[in-house]
């Protein structure tokens, strides 16, 4: 593709995804596809000649784009939010025109030094404390996700919990990981990647009521089996959950970890990025005291574009210690000279995307006024929506929401509680084959809830508005089909 070629259909392609945002919610939000429909309509084998790049656009357009879903949708209420916004997408478009590999800070020392400075701005704006910051012991990094996150933090607990020898004799003894019932799946994934298996993941209780991490539990399950043997790892206290973004007491549990030398490592994947409000920064109390590292993710809340989770460490020696491995043909003068960031020893793959360029734009272009404008409008939907719910005896609110999740579930009276959760899951479906909306279950206090999460880039009053009034109607409907 020459350059002038480039210039016209990456004139149509930015036209296209214009027109796509404005008029996103022209669509059904989940896609209606039936499995293997996509892939049907596709040819089977690649294309033995060129073709036209109109033919691509066309082909989005025709096979791509009914195979969607709509995250960026103003009616997407489901999971977490993944918001994009404008200057996410020409960051992320820049990082794609230079093509440049970040694997080390000489293989383009403007992909490394910006990284340094924009996950220093948001510990800044995050509140996160010093050790955090570069110039500090530790230091921050973008990686492609809190799941990675979670398990670079295990690798590096490991590496600390067993004095710097695992990386040479793998893991001798029994390691253990903490965590509760609520945490993010990732980290039963993370203990199996980093070879401890699924059985050393030990789940701590929780609070019956505010689905929060019991402490005391945590240092009589830490206590017991540190008497059976086993080497205590890693802690991960959860700062919004994903079910129900319960908050996890970080300072009572560093405490824990503090009395046994355990690494805790706080997973704020969601939430984390709300303590830009100095109001909503008590989420993370106990951070700066206790956490040896923590993680969030502005692809969820922070309107950059998938994928750009944060991790920070206080301490960067374990992590270096822990992945840092250094073949002949990546030598060079300034990594030996030990004055420069080389990222690649803070991640899993080698090679590393210019991520930092997204980030950059998005918080050059809201900036933090604009950001806090962002988080405090899905937090006061979010509100205005449980008022409603409340109010309506016909559902049950979970909890009052802290953040922009709203958990409910209809009362269904009469019904004993599984058949009432089917119904729930039935009332769901409905909603979302529907198209005007989507939403997602989760189990919260043994019941099945709904979960509406609010702080899409686009969504306005009136979304949550409609959105609730489709639910009540289409909870009626169903309650009448039922009788
Ligand atoms: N941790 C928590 C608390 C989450 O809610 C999520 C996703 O929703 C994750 C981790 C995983 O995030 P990612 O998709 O970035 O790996």
């Amino acid at each position: 593709m020459s350059p002038e070629e480039f210039r016209r259909h990456g004139r149509q392609v930015v036209d296209w995804i214009a027109d796509y945002l404005a008029e996103v919610e022209s669509h059904p939000v989940r896609s209606r596809a039936e499995p293997g429909e996509v892939r049907r309509a596709l040819p089977d084998a690649a294309p033995e000649h060129g073709e036209p790049f109109e033919a691509v656009l066309a082909d989005v357009e025709r096979i791509i784009l009914p195979g969607l879903t709509h995250w960026q949708h103003p009616s997407f209420f489901g999971y977490f939010p993944a918001n994009t916004s404008g200057p996410a997408i020409l960051g992320d478009l820049l990082s794609a025109g230079l093509g440049v590999q970040g694997m080390m800070w000489v293989t383009s020392p403007a992909c490394t030094e910006l990284e340094t400075v924009v996950v220093d701005w948001l510990a800044g704006l995050l509140g996160l404390p010093g050790r955090f910051r570069t110039d500090g012991p530790g230091g921050g990094v973008i990686q492609d996700s809190a799941s990675s996150a979670s398990l670079i933090a295990l690798l590096a607990a490991l590496h600390r919990a067993s004095g710097g020898r695992v990386a040479a004799e793998g893991l001798r003894g029994r390691h253990t990981l903490y965590v509760s019932s609520q945490t993010h799946s990732a980290l039963e994934k993370a203990a199996r990647i980093a070879g401890l298996g699924s059985a050393n993941v030990r789940v701590v209780d929780v609070d019956p009521g505010t689905l929060a991490m019991d402490p005391a539990a945590l240092r009589a399950l830490l206590a017991r089996d540190r008497a059976e043997g086993a080497v205590p790892a890693m802690v991960c206290a959860t700062v919004g959950t994903t079910a129900t973004t319960a908050v996890d007491p970080v300072a009572a549990i560093g405490e824990v970890c503090r009395e046994h030398g355990v690494w805790l490592h706080v997973d704020a994947a969601y939430a984390g990025v709300a303590a830009i409000c100095p109001e909503l920064r008590g989420l993370n109390d106990g951070v700066a005291e206790y956490a040896d590292s923590y993680a969030t993710n502005p692809h969820k809340w922070l309107l950059t574009t998938f994928d750009c989770g944060l991790l920070w460490v206080g301490d960067r020696a374990p992590l270096l210690g822990a992945l840092s491995v250094l073949p002949e043909f990546l030598r060079n003068a300034a990594s030996a000279g030990g004055s420069v960031v080389d990222y690649r020893d803070w991640q899993v793959p080698l090679g590393r995307r210019f991520r930092a360029l997204k980030l950059w734009a998005v918080l050059r272009w809201y900036g933090a006024e604009g950001l806090r404008a962002h988080i405090r409008a899905g937090v006061a939907l979010a509100a205005e929506l449980a008022d409603r719910v409340a109010a309506d005896p016909e559902f049950v609110l979970f909890e009052r929401p802290r953040l922009g999740l709203v958990c409910f579930r209809p009362a269904w009276p009469g019904l004993p509680a599984e058949d009432a959760d089917r119904a729930t899951l039935r009332l769901m479906e409905t909603l979302n084959a529907g198209g005007a909306l989507f939403l997602t279950h989760a189990r919260a206090g043994g019941r099945v809830v709904l979960r509406m999460a609010i702080g899409g880039t686009a969504t306005e009053r009136r979304h949550v508005e409609q959105a609730w009034d489709h639910v009540r109607r289409e909870h009626s409907a169903l309650k009448v089909l039922m009788r």
